[in-house]
């Protein structure tokens, strides 16, 4: 299975914010969108940084309430691993693994299209499995 499939699914909106707002405005849309990390748009750049619950814990650690009003881009990661719609879900459990994050923003030709989280490709990949299980199964009752 590809990202595309995953996209198909579930849609290609990202929320994303700006560098220079601030952390609160992250913090009410990850509660209100139920979801774990923002992608950081510039108009010159779709994919600037991304911010994440756990960078908003370590800022909170560090700063306390004073968190809520410090910008975006004291928190987010710059070097953003992105995905390409053509790569597979064993490519994305792979760079996710290997650089211990969770989301993967989609670019395609520099523009944002769609972010995966590992939510996502945990729901397909099971999917997917028991799709393989239950073939298995009827081959091996109709041999
Ligand atoms: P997460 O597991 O996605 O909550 O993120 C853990 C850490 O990795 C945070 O510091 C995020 O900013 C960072 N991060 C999340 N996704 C990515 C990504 N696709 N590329 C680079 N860093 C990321």
């Amino acid at each position: 299975m590809h990202v595309a499939a995953i996209l198909k699914a579930k849609g290609r909106a990202v929320e994303t914010v700006a560098a220079d707002e601030t952390l609160g405005t992250v913090v009410a849309l990850l509660a209100e969108r139920r979801i774990g990390a923002v992608v950081v748009s510039q108009p010159s750049r779709p994919i600037a940084g991304i911010v994440s619950e756990r960078d908003i814990v370590r800022m909170l650690a560090r700063h306390g309430a004073a968190t809520l009003a410090l910008p975006v881009s004291e928190a987010m990661t710059r070097d953003v691993v992105t995905c390409r719609e053509t790569d597979t879900l064993d490519e994305l459990m792979s760079r996710m693994t290997e650089g211990r994050f969770r989301h993967l923003p989609v670019e395609d030709n520099g523009q944002l299209v769609g972010i995966v989280s590992i939510g996502d490709v945990v729901k397909h990949r099971v999917a997917e499995v028991e799709l393989e299980a239950s073939a298995m199964r009827d081959y091996i009752a109709s041999a």
